[in-house]
């Protein structure tokens, strides 16, 4: 059977179920925007099948939580929250609970589901999304769970065409590669995320100059490393030159991309982002760590020297570009001393803001077989150091913002303040008065104060 037919069973089932009414999924996501992505594809399926969405655990008849595995502290949320499913299910047996995602890509975290949580009915990986509609008739068919990660060759594969539900109107998501090959000794993405594998750039062409016909204004192109795009394809493409083909499209919107691996930054890729009509002059460019041995145990594939060097000839070609990072704190054997190099890099760069994480130890990585002899309240200590000098940061970049026309994205309208709230082009946060009708539209806004890292403005 195709997953087209599985649709129109499961959508039949499940409106005799519902009784009548329109059948309701409850759909979560965790984690990065690749998750939200996929979040998106899940629900256009589910939309196909008749389903409406709900964010009410008590309205729903499929409850499904697409889940993060990159830190413990996500997965412990997860673990959390479908402990806490146990009692709606009590209420309402009739149900349906699923889990997916990168967590569900462990072994370990798979058991413990079939284990302690029995009343889960459906458990899937990250490579099998596209058979959502088969998976979901098994489930309602069949009286044994089901758990579901696919073969060797799911991982490899793209699958194109599937519906997708979007939940933005004026900002969306445009995967354009797939999986990580870098391994990096502390990260668990490769494990469940599979191979590296690129999009034609005619598929990512045809989606991308649909959203702009729809009128999407901020469009991120994403990956876990997009600086490898194109690198397995029989196509004469790389990321560079996928960019400058999507900012050829007609239209008024920004182009954003994440993420970029230093590693795999080129000149190139600068030039391209100044050149650019449409690329926005923000790069997130996350370094990890400012030291050198500690980089080479977390098998980056760069040095400091050579991150700076690309951060020095980013910023001599675009003046306002904001850059921001990622930065792991407390990588097993790190001295307090290696951590100075890193609070030390921040005060070199002057990043508009950082993404600070605590070091996670994952299951089957090299980094978690590591000595790891710092205790976790120094850890703590150090992180909060990092943030505070990244304030002082950030508040010094914001104030010198004092005075610019910013073009701003108009996101919302703020209940309490009554205030809408954009983003610039380098992803900052914008206060000022005006009419609603202005959300979902670019307005420039002269910036006439700064508070730590939001600016505050009038319509110029
Ligand atoms: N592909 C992206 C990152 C994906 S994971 C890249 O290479 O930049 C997002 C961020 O989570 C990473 O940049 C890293 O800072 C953090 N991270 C990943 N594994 C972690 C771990 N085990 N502990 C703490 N932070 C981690
Ligand atoms: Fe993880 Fe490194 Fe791949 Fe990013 S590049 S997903 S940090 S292994």
């Amino acid at each position: 059977m195709t997953q087209t037919q599985y649709m129109e069973d499961v959508a039949q089932i499940m409106a005799i179920r519902a009784r009548g009414s329109r059948p309701m999924a409850l759909v979560r996501t965790y984690g990065c925007q690749q998750n939200v992505a996929d979040g998106e594809k899940i629900k256009g399926q589910l939309e196909q099948m008749g389903f409406g969405f709900t964010e009410e655990e008590e309205e729903a008849d499929f409850i499904l939580f697409n889940t993060c595995a990159v830190r413990e502290h996500a997965e412990d949320r997860v673990f959390g929250n479908v402990g806490a499913l146990k009692n709606v299910k009590r209420r309402h047996p009739s149900l349906l609970v699923a889990l997916c995602g990168c967590m569900m890509e462990q072994e370990h975290v798979a058991e413990r589901i079939k284990k302690s949580f029995p009343y889960v009915n459906l458990v899937f990986g990250t490579h099998v999304i596209h058979k959502l509609p088969e998976l979901l008739f098994r489930t309602l068919t069949d009286s044994r769970r089901v758990f579901e990660r696919g073969d060797d060759s799911e991982d490899k594969q793209i699958v194109e065409g599937l519906p997708i539900h979007r939940d933005g109107t004026f900002r969306a998501w445009c995967t354009v590669m797939y999986g990580c090959d870098n391994f990096c000794s502390y990260c668990v993405v490769p494990y469940v995320r599979g191979r590296e594998r690129s999009r034609s750039s005619q598929a990512i062409l045809e989606e991308f100059t649909g959203l702009v016909r729809a009128g999407y204004k901020d469009i991120t192109l994403l990956g876990q490393n997009v600086n490898s795009y194109g690198k397995h394809l029989q196509e004469d493409v790389n990321f560079a030159k996928l960019l400058r083909m999507l900012d050829e499209v007609e239209g008024n919107y920004r182009i954003r991309f994440m993420t970029s691996h230093p590693k795999d930054a080129t000149r190139e890729l600068i030039d391209t982002i100044a050149a650019g009509k449409h690329i926005s002059h923000h790069l997130h460019l996350p370094f990890q760590s400012g030291n050198n041995r500690v980089l080479k145990e977390m098998n980056r594939g760069y040095t400091r020297e050579k991150y700076l060097d690309l951060i020095r000839y980013a910023k001599e070609q675009i003046p306002d570009l904001s850059l921001t990072s990622d930065i792991i704190v407390g990588f097993p054997g790190e001295t307090y001393e290696e951590f100075l190099d890193t609070v030390d890099l921040i005060r070199q760069v002057e990043f508009t803001s950082l993404y600070t994480f605590i070091y996670s130890p994952r299951v089957g990585t090299r980094a978690a077989k590591m000595e790891d002899p710092v205790p976790a309240e120094e850890k703590s200590k150090w992180f909060q150091e990092l943030c505070a000098e990244q304030e002082k940061i950030a508040a010094r970049r914001c104030a010198s913002m004092i005075g610019t026309v910013q073009r701003v994205l108009v996101e919302e309208q703020n209940a309490k303040t009554g205030l809408l709230a954009g983003r610039t082009d380098g992803n900052i946060v914008v206060d000022f008065p005006g009419a609603p009708a202005l959300i979902g539209t670019f307005a420039d806004v002269n910036i006439t104060e700064a508070r730590n890292w939001i600016l505050k403005g009038v319509l110029a």
